[in-house]
């Protein structure tokens, strides 16, 4: 172990919401599904996973909506609306972020992919 633990800080378009996560994300990855698509309006999204104790809301907060009720819990920034986090229900015991709202997205490049077979046909990506 390092003695310097890693921080992400990010928020919203705005700046009505700011989070810091802290450490090493649990995984980042490409997601295709088409729900996603629909809450970004982009077609594909990137997120960077942290456990729920993990990261914590220093300014505003992050208004939840549940696209799928019962399984997933997205979350936006009310003011601007900016696309911010995906959890699984019930719980969630981890947030994702999507990779954008990070100040450092560059720290952040996806490994994996979920939902390939939900991918436009268009969209095509070096490495993945
Ligand atoms: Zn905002
Ligand atoms: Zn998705």
């Amino acid at each position: 172990m390092s003695g310097t633990t890693e921080q992400f800080e990010g928020g919203c378009l705005c700046g009505a919401v700011r989070f810091i996560a802290t450490g090493v994300p649990k995984g980042i990855y490409w997601c295709y599904c088409q729900s996603c698509r629909r809450h970004t309006g982009a077609p594909v999204a990137v997120f960077a996973a942290f456990d729920c104790e993990a990261y914590i809301v220093t300014k505003g907060e992050i208004t939840k909506f549940d696209s799928t009720p019962g399984r997933t819990r997205r979350g936006f920034c009310a003011r601007c609306g900016s696309t911010l986090t995906c959890e699984s229900l019930p719980g969630p015991t981890e947030t994702h972020f999507h990779v954008g709202a990070f100040d450092q997205a560059a720290r952040l490049q996806p490994r994996r992919q979920y939902f390939p077979e939900e991918r436009l046909p268009w969209f095509h990506i070096a490495e993945a």
